[in-house]
């Protein structure tokens, strides 16, 4: 029995709070804390409701450490669920340093001056958790989280070395408008807009954004265009996985998205180089956010499936094998549930298993980890109980023989 405070009051920690709020023999108590609190607020009603639980509210800065401090010395959590934005992923982490509270998150840091989001600054602090003897799990969502739970899984059950990892990530959704993003859009659109990359035998192969596609016949959902680009998972998997030779992630997007994206980039609407407007500072990507629809209000709208996986080759006693594990999520399903669409509950889900296994002691070790470095059964267990149930199947299905 622990007490949990979550901070960041979107999509994401509005699913958190709900699942968290389903299983009262773990979470006994539940913090939620933001910039805004109203949203906390609205989110703690909402739960009340749904669970009859009852969720305390505050407002934080969590860029700022002293406020952080001051909060969690006041509530004295376990640990800090951090469903903020990566940007604030340090300043977490500092105070829950300063404060002997453990740590988790579902992105890793990013500056908010440089679009470059890699795990250095926060396994820099792999010593200081260690001394403290204090836990900080990194990117306990759905991609980074449950796919690098799901190579985990692969490397323990089915491979005795596993020569390729391609993740697969199709969101199937229909909201309805003509542009909006599922997250944050200032993140989402960062991530889209960057070059491709990949591992390939030791090194990191550049392509340009969205040059390479195929199109994949997702389960649930239909035949859809995937685009290879660089997600943060793969920095840590490519590490970790052993003698792995090749590791890709590949996303699904619309025609129309795209288009949309191609005209933002024509003019700089998706710059985070801050221009002069009418005598102040802004920063244009900033600005573009403020006219897209809220990811957290398209939940009653979006329509459709999401189907999340990894295709994994290599071999098993001198065998080749070839899988595919994959969790389908439906939309609507999700939304019933929590009042949040699929991107959110997907990454809110993971969130409260990584808590969970780490407040029932199934993950903990002091230091900084990720994911795959722990034992994924009890994890993957979680995953079939708690709403993400997936499905391990052998494949023979060859990426790039697909169409494009
Ligand atoms: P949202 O933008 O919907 O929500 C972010 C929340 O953080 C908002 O409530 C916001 O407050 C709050 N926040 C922002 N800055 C601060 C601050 N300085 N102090 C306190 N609170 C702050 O994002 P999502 O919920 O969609 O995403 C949350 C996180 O999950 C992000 O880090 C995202 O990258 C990650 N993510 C991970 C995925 C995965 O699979 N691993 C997939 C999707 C998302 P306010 O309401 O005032 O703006």
């Amino acid at each position: 029995m622990s007490t949990v405070l979550i901070i960041g009051a979107g999509g994401v920690g509005r699913v958190v709070a709900h699942k968290c709020a389903q299983v009262p023999e773990v979470f006994s108590g539940i913090h939620l804390a933001s910039r805004t609190r109203s949203k906390c607020d609205q989110i703690a009603t909402e739960v009340a409701e749904k669970t009859g639980r009852t969720i305390q509210t505050a407002q934080v800065d969590a860029d700022k450490v002293p406020e952080l401090v001051a909060l969690i010395k006041q509530i004295k959590p376990a640990m800090v669920i951090n469903v903020a934005l990566p940007y604030q992923d340090l300043t977490i982490m500092d105070a829950c340093l300063e404060t002997g509270v453990h740590y988790l998150d579902t992105a890793n840091y990013e500056p908010l001056d440089e679009a470059k989001f890699e795990y250095k600054w926060q396994w820099a602090y792999r010593d200081r958790f260690e001394q403290a003897g204090l836990m900080a799990l990194l990117g306990s969502g759905f991609d980074p989280g449950v796919t690098n739970v799901f190579c985990a899984h692969m490397q323990k059950h089915h491979f005795d070395q596993i020569d390729t990892v391609d993740i697969l990530d199709c969101n199937g959704g229909d909201h309805g408008y003509a542009f909006a993003t599922n997250f944050n859009p200032e993140i989402n659109i960062r991530e889209v807009t960057a070059n491709g990359r990949y591992y390939e035998n030791g090194r990191w192969v550049e392509t340009k954004p969205m040059e390479i596609h195929h199109t994949f016949d997702f389960e649930q959902v239909g035949p859809k265009k995937m685009y290879l680009l660089y997600h943060e998972e793969m920095e840590s998997l490519s590490k970790n996985l052993k003698g792995v030779k090749r590791m890709r992630f590949w996303m699904t997007f619309g025609d129309a998205y795209l288009k949309h994206l191609e005209v933002f980039r024509n003019i700089g609407l998706d710059s985070i180089e801050p221009i002069m407007f009418e005598g102040r500072e802004i920063v244009p990507i900033q600005f573009l956010k403020a006219l897209l629809p809220d990811p957290a209000t398209l939940g009653p709208r979006t329509v459709g499936k999401t189907n999340i996986g990894c295709i994994v080759k290599g071999s098993k006693n001198g065998q080749p094998v070839s899988r595919y594990v994959y969790n389908i999520c439906d939309h609507q399903t999700c939304y019933r549930e929590t009042n949040a669409q699929g991107v959110s509950y997907t990454t809110g889900v993971p969130a409260m298993i990584g808590a969970m296994m780490m407040l029932t002691g199934k993950w903990m070790k002091p230091g900084v980890w990720n994911m795959e470095e722990f034992d994924p059964d009890p994890f993957m267990a979680a995953l079939n109980q708690h709403g993400l149930p997936w499905t391990d199947v052998a494949t023979d299905i060859d990426i790039d023989a697909l169409p494009e």
